[in-house]
């Protein structure tokens, strides 16, 4: 029970890693605010996990981030333990990206990110432990095809967390991104649909098509990002801060 008595918030944590990540923390002993815009799932996947708290909060919109997490925290505590794990893989072809889909992608991705973390720190009081997490990609460290905004998201992601280390350089929270390659998740999900339809092939090989894009070939399970955040969240790693963990087979950047 490391983090008993810690409030955790897991943006995206209805759902695929952000789930996984919440269900670890709990176990953990922590509280965990778990956050999204579809308050129903939320409320179900709450409802069958003691320690878990549902929070609509849309991190696209500055006010839904800034009022929800102030009432989190009200509720729960200060926000020790922040996971910004929310965010959308829309990709297309640069020549065919739009301004509105560009600015959609940032706004959710890394706008959101930044929201998320400046809210939760502003819970935090001087000298308060903590740990600042990112999910960002190995889209965050080399370019991926395709996805030209989603790219520029993730690495922005990373960015962050390296002007966050520095800002807060010697106290007691760390900034850390994990960086997956493809996992098994809706996100996944949706590459697959997208690749079958593009190339005309079935989704058993559009499946092994995306596995391929990890370098051992195999996609990637939510246990695997959720292993890499809980070391992150340990006493352990206090020594861990401004790094970016890739979880993708094999080394990528
Ligand atoms: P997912 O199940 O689709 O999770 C995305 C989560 O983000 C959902 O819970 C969704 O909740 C939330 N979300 C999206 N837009 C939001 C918004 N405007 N405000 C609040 N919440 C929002 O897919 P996932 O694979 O677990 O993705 C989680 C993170 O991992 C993403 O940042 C993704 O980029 C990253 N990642 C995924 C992979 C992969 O291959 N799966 C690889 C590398 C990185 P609501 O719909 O309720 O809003």
């Amino acid at each position: 029970m490391e983090h008993q008595g810690r409030h955790a918030l897991v943006t995206g944590g209805g759902t695929g890693i952000g789930l996984d990540i919440a269900r670890a923390l709990a176990a953990a002993g922590a509280e965990v605010t778990i956050s999204g815009r579809d308050l129903a799932r939320l409320e179900a996947v709450a409802a069958e996990v003691s320690g878990l708290h549902p929070l609509r909060m849309d991190v696209a919109d500055e006010a839904s981030v800034r009022g929800g997490i102030a009432a989190a925290a009200e509720a729960r505590g200060p926000v020790s333990i922040c996971i910004a794990n929310a965010g959308i893989a829309e990709g297309a072809p640069f020549r065919e990206e739009t301004l509105a889909h560009w600015r959609q992608v940032m706004t959710i991705n890394l706008d959101g990110a930044f929201l998320t973390f400046q809210a939760a720190l502003g819970t935090l009081g001087r000298g308060d432990w903590g740990r600042m997490i990112a999910i960002s990609s190995i889209a965050g460290l080399v370019g991926l095809k395709n996805a030209i905004a989603y790219t520029a998201s993730k690495h922005g992601m990373i960015g962050l967390i390296h002007g966050l280390s520095e800002d807060y350089m010697g106290g007691r929270v760390t900034f850390n991104a994990v960086c997956p390659g493809y996992v098994d998740t809706a996100i996944a999900a949706q590459n697959i649909a997208s690749i079958s339809a593009r190339q005309g092939i079935s989704e058993t090989e559009a499946r092994a098509h995306l596995a391929r894009g990890n370098r051992h070939k195999t996609l990637l399970q939510t246990d695997e990002v959720t292993g890499a955040v809980m070391w992150l969240c340990s006493d352990a790693a206090r020594g861990v801060n401004g790094q970016s963990i890739q979880i993708a087979g094999g080394q990528v950047a």
